[in-house]
């Protein structure tokens, strides 16, 4: 599985869209992203989205507090953006320093705006099948199945790891899509011998090289969603040596991350999209 040629094609649909709701008479879609603090890697990240921005026409503007922000005082910046008519989505950039407390400022974002689908009404709207913003990583992880051809319909899918982040939405989509999904977590029994059960195994569980080879049937699509910084090199949650057994593999880095990225574009087209509709 190749995340950069797949987000790639996520970006061009997001460009025609953007252009075919110009056409129409409509709103450029804008980005409002939300930064608390100082932190460096935050900084590569918003970079790398505003520049996704500039490719496929999504204008973006930064909203900076600092590190001594109080809960009181984001939500008031979230209000003033979830009232702005120029503001399609709103991003919230984590981590935030440890006073913020994040669930509040989540939940504040108005829910057409949440960009991330971290909203309980969006995850909600998820569960009950019902048409919403989808979170980012989970939307990205079905769509770079879509692009290797992978059917769904179905197969055995293993959800490793159960954040309201990645692991719920990706199972909640994957039974969408007619898998038989078994979501597992750090007191599953056997856990190597479940995973090997899946035609489909989507793992984020934030360790580096957690799933070895002994974990994946043969010819399986394995996804690897995991993020882990080790000597400074980024590693996913699989072990590279689980190339030699998996059908598919999605490399670490220029995989998840890049689709997660390019889904954010979508969410905001989506946004602006069900705003004018
Ligand atoms: P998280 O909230 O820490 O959740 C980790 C999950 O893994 C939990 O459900 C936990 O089980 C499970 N787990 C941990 N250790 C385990 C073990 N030994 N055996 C079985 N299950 C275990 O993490 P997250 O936010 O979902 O992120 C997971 C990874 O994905 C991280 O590396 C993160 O950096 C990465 N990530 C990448 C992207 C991207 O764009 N590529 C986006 C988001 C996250 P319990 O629930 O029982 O504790």
């Amino acid at each position: 599985m190749d995340g950069k040629r797949s987000a790639a094609r996520v970006l061009d649909d997001v460009t025609r869209g953007v252009a075919e709701l110009l056409a129409a008479g409509g709103r450029r879609p804008h980005l409002a992203v939300i930064l608390v603090g100082d932190n460096p890697a935050s900084e590569t990240y918003v970079g790398g989205k505003r520049r996704d921005g500039v490719r496929v026409g999504i204008t973006s503007s930064d909203h900076r507090l600092p590190d001594s922000a109080s809960t009181q005082e984001v939500m008031q910046l979230v209000q003033r953006l979830n009232r702005d008519p120029n503001v399609s989505g709103i991003l919230v950039q984590q981590p935030f320093p440890k006073q913020v407390e994040v669930t509040s400022v989540v939940e504040g974002v108005d829910p057409e705006k949440d960009v991330d689908g971290f909203h309980p009404i969006n995850l909600g709207r998820l569960a009950l099948g019902e048409p919403g913003l989808v979170a980012c990583t989970a939307a990205g992880v079905m769509r770079m199945l879509d692009d290797a051809g992978i059917p769904l319909a179905g197969a055995r899918a293993v959800v490793l790891g159960r954040s309201n982040i990645v692991g719920k939405p990706a199972a909640l989509l994957l039974l969408a899509r007619n898998a038989t999904v078994t979501i597992c977590h750090s007191r599953t029994r056997d856990l190597p011998g479940v995973c090997r059960e899946a035609d489909v195994l989507v793992v984020a569980v934030g360790r580096p090289g957690f799933v070895t080879k002994d974990f994946i049937k043969p010819g399986a699509a394995v996804v690897d969603v995991g993020v882990n910084r080790v000597d400074g090199r980024i590693r996913g949650d699989v072990d590279e040596a689980v190339a030699e057994v998996a059908g598919h593999l999605s490399p670490v880095p220029g995989g998840v991350g890049r689709m997660t990225r390019a889904m954010l574009m979508w969410n905001t087209l989506e946004a602006e999209r069900r705003r004018q509709a």
